[in-house]
């Protein structure tokens, strides 16, 4: 048991090493999303986000947006607890049948104009849910779709480069890094 303890306090964590980001870079885009929703909303960027029957592995990456590490408040990027409150609806996963009304009703409440974005393989089609007797499909299946962000899941940066295309017309997209 002692030579348990001693090891255990020799050791390194066995955790994993943060994943690199380019700080400047990623503020760069986060500025870039700040100038363009202060061109098209005339203030920053407000997001709702609609889980419809996702694993929860986008939501985690959605999180990291606000965690300690990535930190996107500081350029005005908000989630705010209403879609009266929302310029964005982020959904995510496949539309579940139970969860298919609840995303029409959001819908209806989010006020013009408004953006949805299908957020991750799944809420493109279905993605490995898509057979699931539970399961409607992909979210333009129920409402109309501006973009889609794919993947399994999307990282961060992927989220923040998709919303900047949502909210910069062709002619005037960044170059992101
Ligand atoms: S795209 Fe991947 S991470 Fe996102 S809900 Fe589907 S299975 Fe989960």
């Amino acid at each position: 048991m002692r030579r348990l303890l001693l090891e255990g306090l020799a050791r390194r964590p066995l955790t994993e090493k943060p994943p690199v980001v380019d700080d400047a870079a990623l503020a760069e885009l986060a500025a870039s999303l700040e100038r363009a929703a202060r061109r098209r909303l005339g203030r920053s960027l407000a997001i709702r986000e609609v889980d419809a029957g996702s694993c929860n592995g986008c939501e985690l990456e959605i999180h990291a947006l606000n965690n300690a590490f990535y930190d996107l408040e500081r350029f005005g990027l908000r989630f705010v607890a209403s879609p009266r409150h929302a310029d964005v609806l982020l959904v995510t996963g496949p539309v579940t049948k139970n969860m298919r009304e609840a995303l029409e009703r959001t819908y209806r409440a989010t006020p013009d104009p408004k953006w949805v974005v299908a957020l991750g393989d799944c809420a493109v089609d279905g993605g490995i849910f898509s057979s699931s007797y539970a399961v409607v499909g992909g979210v333009s299946s129920v409402v109309t779709v501006d973009l889609h962000i794919r993947s399994c899941p999307p990282s961060p940066i992927d989220i923040l480069k998709g919303l900047i295309a949502l909210l910069e017309p062709a002619s005037e997209k960044v170059d992101v890094p």
